[in-house]
């Protein structure tokens, strides 16, 4: 008897087929060539030994599986890139397609090949893995509330290729499918048994049993040959959609489209392909409708936008979360207790991700209100979860005892990490460092939250600046899911391993990057609001800035995004700036919109209520204050406004920072800038990030750009120096910095 690698195979009396999939070496099933193969072979095998009545899959792991793994399909677009090259476009597009869609025709041969196969779902099922049970004739789970099941692949520039968009849209009704395949959400079981994706949840031990019993049965519809088939592949098969050329149809696809548009302004071609496969694939049998749905895969896999956004958005994240930054060779270390000094804003998020991750949390403040008040942020977050059922009243109790808000230094004397989160100043900060470097047991790491004050001159402030280090937070801390660790001049290894290890616990992606005025995220978004205030003053209408820069891709406008952040705080960035380096650190436009906003008309952004929009009571839309006109001028007509140049100044200006950082020495690997970018300010994922968007586009090309936005809108544009070389040869960043693994994405 055959055996398998990846899969164990038994056969029972009653000749049912037990298929455990058990990926050795791995603690996940995933989709890989190996396993296809391995697929393929034992639904041949099911279909054609008569002895077999049917067949059971299922995993050994705590998951049933992740999905198609992703890698593979980075493998895939850097085969099609090659062979475009040297075969031309026809011969490379095929072989994405056959290589692509195999797993789609293994999967259609176990619905389709006369025998029940029942998916026993033992925990959580995505993607590719997901579809292989959407195959399955009957689907039975076992209670697992931790388990998921979800179609995700929308959310990497993919979307489902293994027969899930074709077999969702005749499970559900139109307009149901098409939000549960463009949202990519991820769903509790007992949510899929409502939608009817699941047919049974029992427990565990009784799974197995249950779907033993539903073949032993043999209650199933069946085919004009007496085999079982799937609903759709009997003869007068109606699905809970409906036909889409019919009143129902027209009462959905309008809509579907314009909320598509709404949602992705076209940036996203596999959201496109979704709308394209499920509109065409409906008007078709089965089989026919599978192979729409491959076309439009290996066609989605092909885009740009698909290989940046696999690249950025699985690869080098899952890279950065496994620490591939974290110096070799330094201890691993045992975080137990931390200090958090600062309990504000974010001295408070962070206390509260530090606790919610099971560490204990020594809350300082100049006052006992004061560091109370922080930790009040927690009890206010957690009970909030606990209301929506999101946490137990014991979660929220242990949450809460872990956090000791306090005005004694002296209780930092047996942590393992201080983060210090005072005041923006310089005069605040130093005895702050003092202080805790004096507290602290020798060699414990001083992380500081500032955003704009070079780690290099904190660390002057402690007798042992290698034990200082940057670790930047995003606001709302418990939000946001990038951290930026800085290394300044002096600091060492061990300094940054523990910022690592902190970031690792708290559930956060790190990037590491070197010391420089704004870091790297703040000089990105720096540029990105800047360059909205320039428009303003243009006299470009705020809303059609606004628009802009969402068609382009961002979550939102530079003008909204500055409320969120406070047009005090910019103001004072620039007067700091303009202290150290001088009057040309500053834009005189800018600064003439930030001192009228702050200083004449006192419009400090959503956190007075009053910034460039207008934020009237609670359940109203915010809406662009009208009084800007007043420093604005004469406003531009919108016909007298080029769009398209408006989405590539607010793009351009960002991603050409992030080249000056390279060059700068701030970000040293291609993967930290892009995925940094997105995490962190949300520079258009469709790109990839930041200096995918340069490679993607072509450094030559990029620098074309440059020089005409440069030309127009003046010395801001200016391509850097290594860029401009970097042209002459067509180099790209991930080329230039990952060498020639990654020169052919
Ligand atoms: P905040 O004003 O809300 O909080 C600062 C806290 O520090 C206050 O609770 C204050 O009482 C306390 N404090 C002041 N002096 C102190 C002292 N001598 N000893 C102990 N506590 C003292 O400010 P924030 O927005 O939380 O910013 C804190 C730091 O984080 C700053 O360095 C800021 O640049 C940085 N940061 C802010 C953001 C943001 O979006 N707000 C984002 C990233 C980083």
């Amino acid at each position: 008897m055959t055996t398998y690698v990846h899969f164990k195979f038994e056969i029972d009396a009653d000749g049912i087929a037990l298929v455990t999939w058990d990926m050795p070496g791995k603690t996940m099933n995933v989709i890989d060539i190996a396993v296809t193969d391995e697929l393929d072979a034992i639904v041949t095998r099911v279909a054609s030994d008569a002895a077999i009545k049917g067949a059971i899959i299922t995993s050994a792991k705590e998951s049933f599986g992740a999905g198609a793994d992703l890698n593979m399909l980075e493998n895939l677009n850097v085969t099609y890139r090659a062979l475009l090259a040297t075969k031309g476009e026809e011969a490379a597009a095929k072989a994405v397609y056959d290589e692509s869609s195999r797993i789609s025709r293994i999967i259609r041969r176990m619905e389709a090949g006369g025998k029940p196969w029942v998916a026993a779902i033992n925990g959580t099922a995505l993607g590719g893995c997901f579809e292989i049970t959407l195959a399955c004739h009957y689907r039975v789970a076992g209670q697992n509330p931790k388990a998921r099941v979800g179609l995700p692949e929308v959310k990497v520039g993919v979307f489902p290729g293994g027969g899930g968009t074709q077999r969702i849209a005749r499970m559900m009704n139109t307009q149901d499918a098409l939000q549960f395949l463009f949202k990519g959400d991820q769903h509790t079981l007992e949510r899929a048994k409502m939608m009817k994706l699941v047919d049974a949840i029992v427990p565990m031990e009784e799974m197995i049993p249950a779907a033993r019993a539903w073949i032993k049965a043999g209650v199933w519809p069946k085919n004009e040959k007496g085999l079982i088939a799937a609903p759709w592949d009997l003869k007068d098969f109606k699905g809970p959609g409906g036909k889409i050329y019919s009143p129902g149809g027209m009462m959905t696809w309008p809509p579907a489209n314009a909320i598509y548009r709404r949602e992705t302004y076209d940036n996203y071609p596999a959201a496109r392909a979704i709308l394209q496969t499920v509109y065409e694939g409906l008007q078709l049998p089965m089989d026919l409708a599978l192979r729409v749905e491959s076309r439009w895969f290996a066609n989605v896999l092909r885009t740009p936008q698909a290989a940046a956004m696999i690249r950025s958005l699985f690869v080098s994240m899952q890279a950065l979360n496994k620490g591939i930054k974290r110096p070799a060779g330094a201890p691993k270390s045992n975080l137990k207790k931390i200090g958090v000094v600062g309990a504000g804003f974010m001295g408070a998020g962070i206390a509260y991700v530090s606790a919610a991750a099971g560490l204990d949390v020594v809350l300082i403040d100049r006052d006992q209100e004061a560091a109370d008040k922080g930790k009040a942020f927690s009890q206010k977050l957690i009970s909030d979860r606990v209301a929506k059922g999101r946490a137990t009243g014991a979660e929220r109790d242990a949450l809460l005892a872990r956090i000791t808000p306090t005005t004694d230094y002296a209780m930092l004397g047996d942590v393992d990490l201080v983060v210090e989160a005072v005041f923006e100043d310089r005069k605040v900060k130093e005895p702050v460092i003092k202080a805790i470097a004096a507290a602290v047991k020798p060699g414990v790491a001083i992380a500081s939250n500032t955003s704009t004050l070079p780690i290099t001159s904190l660390a002057a402030y402690s007798p042992k600046p290698e034990q200082v280090v940057g670790i930047h937070f995003f606001s709302p801390v418990e939000k946001m899911l990038l951290v930026e660790i800085i290394r300044g001049k002096a600091t060492g290894d061990a300094a940054v391993a523990v910022a690592m290890d902190f970031v690792k616990a708290i559930k956060k992606t790190p990037i590491v990057v070197n010391d420089s005025r704004g870091f790297y995220a703040n000089r990105c978004v720096g540029n990105y609001i800047l360059e909205g205030h320039l428009m303003l003053m243009e006299g470009v209408p705020p809303a059609m800035i606004e628009n802009a820069a969402k068609m382009a891709g961002m979550p939102v406008g530079p003008l909204s995004l500055n409320d969120e952040v406070a047009i005090d705080l910019a103001l004072k960035v620039m007067k700091a700036a303009k202290a150290d380096l001088g009057e040309k650190a500053v834009n005189p436009a800018q600064e003439k919109l930030l001192t009228f906003m702050v200083e004449t008309k006192g419009r400090l952004g959503r956190k007075n209520g009053k910034g460039f929009y207008e934020y009237p009571d609670k359940g109203q839309p915010k809406f662009l204050w009208p009084g800007l006109s007043e420093i604005v001028g004469k406003a531009l007509k919108p016909d007298q406004v080029d769009v398209e140049e408006l989405k590539q100044r607010l793009l351009v200006t960002q991603a050409l920072e992030a080249a000056r950082t390279v060059e700068d020495g701030v970000v040293m690997d291609p993967r930290e800038a892009d995925v940094g970018s997105i995490l962190g300010f949300g520079f258009a994922p469709w790109s990839g990030g930041t200096l995918s968007y340069i490679d993607f586009m072509g450094t030559a090309k990029f620098v074309e750009l440059c020089k005409k936005l440069e030309k127009k809108h003046g010395a801001r544009f200016k391509a850097n120096k290594q860029l401009v070389e970097m042209a002459k040869t067509g180099e790209t960043f991930y080329g230039r910095m990952m060498g020639d693994a990654a020169k052919a994405a």
